[in-house]
């Protein structure tokens, strides 16, 4: 293992009924607050009408709003935010919703102390030194945003989906209450579990030695979430499976899984190249580009793809090479995600290879992407173009 830090200051309330604690959470950060949500199904679901009620338990609550955060937020909503509470003097953020949500309170939090324009630092050429405080009540399990200190953040203007990482964006506390997720249709429900496992395979696929237990623990992330999956689809609304795919989604990206290793993360950074050109679902872009990726690292490096065909996907190796094991794997993987309905090709989202040359310029934020096999522009394009 390489030497780490970990620290991980989020206060999680898990369960039924945890909305209302937000009347206790919250005063102790502030009471004028700004209430993020997305595109509106909180107002369909009724969520919305649980969270202005336990707010309005807190004595001189003030609320400003602002809905209509996008998936795959955009950097004009962050900047409205920002404009927002400079406006009204607002001393705490809630984003009630998914990554999406949660990911542009990150950004309006360090925003509003920030003198130039806040993509500096979702590009990292600036560093965030104050934040809001802010709390989260999650609708999605996904990105595990709600317990991690990441945000990205998509500048449509320019094409660029771009992320940042800080110790000062890391929620107050997030409300993580399965109920709040049972109306999350299926594909959305199918995006999430792809997004989950590929967080996993990206901390998995790590460049450092000796982490048996970090790989166990991710291992034991996608058993669970693979033999939760099919029949959540079929049940949407089943509590007990949406309260095991909600703790599977934050253990996947709250830092223990990549606790002194060198995590890989290119795959991400390919789709967020994809997503800020075509606007597509994260999740969906992932299940495209994971089996690409891991064919083309297997190619070089089939070891670890071959100890995860084995030791979650059953796969028997005896008189097997690594290799074959490897490509049995991947075989595997595509199947499970079909199965569920992912898409598998870029062309599922109407998507040729015209703009092939801007998604590479997008996704080489760096001479070489990810660790475990890092791959120069030519491997990007390679799995790109397989994608297609
Ligand atoms: P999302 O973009 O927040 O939401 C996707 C869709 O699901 C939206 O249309 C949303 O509708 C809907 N939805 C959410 N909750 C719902 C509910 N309870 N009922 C019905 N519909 C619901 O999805 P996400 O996958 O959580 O976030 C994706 C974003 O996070 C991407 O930009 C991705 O790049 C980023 N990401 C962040 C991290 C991180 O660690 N920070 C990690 C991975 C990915 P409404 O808008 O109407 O609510
Ligand atoms: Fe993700």
């Amino acid at each position: 293992m390489n030497p780490f830090k970990f620290s991980n200051p989020t206060k999680i309330l898990f369960g039924r009924g945890q909305v209302e604690e937000i009347k206790n959470e919250i005063p102790s950060y502030g009471r004028r607050i700004l209430l993020l949500y997305g595109g509106g199904s909180i107002k369909k679901n009724g969520l919305y009408d649980d969270v202005i009620k336990a707010l309005s338990e807190i004595t001189d609550v003030y609320i400003t709003e602002l809905g209509g955060v996008e998936p795959n937020p955009r950097l004009t909503t962050v900047n409205k935010g920002i404009d927002l509470i400079k406006e009204n003097n607002l001393d705490f953020i809630l984003a009630v919703g998914g990554g999406s949500v949660i990911d542009c309170a990150k950004a309006i939090a360090v925003g509003v102390y920030y003198e130039g324009d806040v993509w500096d630092i979702v590009t990292n050429k600036a560093t965030a030194a104050k934040a809001v405080p802010f709390g989260t009540i999650l609708t999605i399990s996904a990105t595990g945003s709600e317990v991690n200190g990441g945000s990205v953040i998509t500048n449509w203007e320019e094409k660029d989906k771009r992320f940042f990482v800080s110790d000062l964006t890391f929620p107050k506390f997030s409300v993580l209450d399965p109920e709040n997720t049972f109306s999350v249709p299926q594909n959305q429900t199918v995006y999430g579990m792809v997004d989950i496992m590929s967080h996993v395979f990206e901390q998995y696929f790590h460049a450092s030695s000796n982490a048996p237990l970090q790989e166990r623990f991710g291992e034991s992330i996608l058993q669970t979430t693979m033999e939760v999956a099919p029949k959540l689809i079929n049940d949407l609304g089943n509590y007990d499976y949406r309260e095991v795919i909600m703790l599977n989604a934050s253990l996947a990206l709250n830092g223990i899984l990549s606790m002194g290793v060198h995590t890989d993360w290119a795959t991400h950074m390919i789709e967020h190249a994809v997503s800020a050109v075509h606007d597509i679902p994260h999740g969906g872009g992932l299940a495209i580009l994971f089996p690409n990726w891991m064919e083309f690292v297997a190619s070089k490096r089939p070891e670890k793809v071959a100890q995860l065909g084995i030791r979650v996907f059953g796969i028997d190796a005896k008189d097997k090479n690594d290799s074959d094991v490897a490509a049995e794997t991947i075989q595997k993987l595509r199947e499970f995600w079909t199965s569920l309905g992912a898409p598998g090709k870029l062309s599922d989202y109407g998507i040729d290879d015209t703009e092939i040359g801007i998604m590479l310029e997008r996704a080489m934020v760096a001479e070489t992407l990810g660790s475990y096999v890092p791959l120069n522009k030519n491997d990007v394009e390679t799995i790109l173009r397989k994608s297609l």
